[in-house]
């Protein structure tokens, strides 16, 4: 319970009991009348107590014990239990709140990244960059602290993960969760930039970090990064030239899926990038600017996409030659584009290509399944997150010779025999042991 709901608690047990209207009795009595009723009051008071958190630690077995009070200890803050923040969280905000005037610095000013970050690859790694020949990548993700506010947003923000750890896994990818807010200032969609200038500054081996939001989902498992395209590139997004630099529109590239260079470059990209990102009067303020400057824009506070939009519109000279505006596969796609098409996909063609014939990532735009307020019915948005989940896995399922009923069932049904020679089995996709992974070390 937070401590707003336990003032209101104490208020309403403190008044209106009815006790201390006696009507004319003498002053002893009333002493200890008065006397006799704190005592029961106080008695109500402790009853109340043991069985609400009774109540609340067994999760409805109502008797308070030993064990009740020891989960409650073990869950710290009941509040948790109900996907709220405490209010240390809530001060903790509230105490950010900066002036317009004040300039944000997400970290201390760094120019020389790249020799160092050479000078510890040289010293630390004999193959620099490379794992078998191929820039090294680390997937990041991450979601809010707190539950959801639904917990079917929670179960999926689940099979999101799992989705990925699969992919990465076949891919030889690392990957990074994050559930921490590392800037209270930076929280929701800003999130991202403090995380990724972090991981870039403590993994200088990885050459390329690529961020996926929680909400978007790998549907080709076969599909690689064309990494040798980008190699004169440092940031790269899903996107078209003409609809940033001609028409201004803020849906002329997507912030969900990108991949971005570790590199003195990309440091200096983010210190442009984030200073409309702390939360409060600069984020509503920087808002209104950002809705005036782009094309279809609603009026709402500054979100990380609009902003990185505006930064190449306005700065395209210092920005523009190393970002690639990818839109040649789907590095991300919009989900009310593929979903309905799932079928016909698999009807017509196979896993590999990344594009419309069988779309790499599948991202669920404006569905916050997380929160509370997305753009689309939750139940529209569960539906197809499932399908494209089930889509995803059957691709992951068929190395193990079983697939997903239906796209719309969890259920699985087996689609070969086990055998007695299991090594000879080769899966569809050539998944099981593909030629891009890891050589096995002739160790024995
Ligand atoms: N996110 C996070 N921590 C937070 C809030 C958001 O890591 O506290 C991440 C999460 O991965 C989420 C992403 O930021 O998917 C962007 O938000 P969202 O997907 O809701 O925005 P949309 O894609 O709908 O514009
Ligand atoms: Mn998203």
């Amino acid at each position: 319970m937070s401590k707003k709901g336990a003032a209101t608690f104490r208020s309403a047990l403190g008044s209106g009991n009815g006790w201390n209207h006696s009507r004319g009795p003498s002053k002893g009595k009333q002493i200890y009348k008065t006397l006799n009723n704190l005592k029961i009051t106080l008695l109500c008071g402790f009853v109340t107590i043991l069985v609400l958190r009774g109540t609340i630690g067994l999760g409805g077995g109502g008797v308070a014990s030993e064990d009740s009070t020891e989960t409650m200890q073990d869950a710290g803050d009941p509040s948790l239990l109900e996907g709220k923040a405490t209010d240390a969280e809530e001060e903790e905000e509230v105490e950010f709140e900066r002036e317009l005037n004040d300039t944000y610095s997400i970290g201390p000013k760094i120019s020389d990244w790249d020799e160092q970050r050479r000078a510890w690859l040289t010293e630390n790694l004999e193959s620099g960059s490379l794992y078998n020949g191929k820039p090294r990548i680390l997937l990041v993700t991450g979601s809010p602290p707190k539950p959801c506010d639904n917990p079917a947003g929670d179960h999926y923000l689940l099979k999101s993960i799992k989705n990925k750890i699969d992919y990465c896994r076949v891919h030889n990818i690392e990957i990074f969760y994050n559930l921490a807010h590392l800037d209270a200032e930076m929280a929701g969609y800003w999130s991202k930039l403090p995380l990724l200038r972090k991981l870039m500054l403590a993994h200088p081996e990885f050459e390329w970090i690529w961020w996926m939001d929680s909400d978007a989902m790998l549907t080709d498992m076969v599909f690689e990064l064309p990494l040798e395209k980008y190699k004169d590139y440092n940031f790269i997004l899903h996107g078209w030239d003409k609809e940033i630099y001609e028409k201004n529109t803020w849906v002329g590239l997507n912030t969900g899926s990108l991949l971005i260079r570790n590199c003195q470059w990309s440091l200096d990209l983010i210190d442009a990038w984030a200073p409309m990102g702390p939360k409060g009067k600069v984020r509503e303020e920087a808002g209104k600017v950002l809705t005036e400057a782009l094309v279809g824009r609603p009026a709402f506070e500054a979100d990380d996409q609009s902003a990185l939009i505006y930064l190449l519109i306005t700065q395209r000279d210092l920005w523009g030659d190393k970002v690639y505006l990818e839109n040649s596969y789907y590095l991300h796609g919009y989900w009310v584009a593929i979903v309905e098409k799932l079928e016909e996909v698999m009807e017509k063609h196979h896993p590999g290509y990344g594009d419309e014939r069988w779309p790499f990532v599948t991202h669920f735009v404006g569905c916050k399944p997380c929160g509370s307020y997305g753009d689309y019915s939750i139940e529209r948005c569960l539906k197809q997150m499932e399908r494209s989940f089930n889509f995803g896995d059957n691709q992951i399922l068929q190395m193990y010779g079983f697939q997903h009923r239906t796209l719309a069932s969890f259920k699985v049904k087996r689609t070969r025999n086990d055998t007695d020679q299991p090594l000879e089995i080769q899966d569809d996709l050539s998944l099981l042991h593909p030629s891009f992974a890891q050589p096995i070390l002739d160790s024995f």
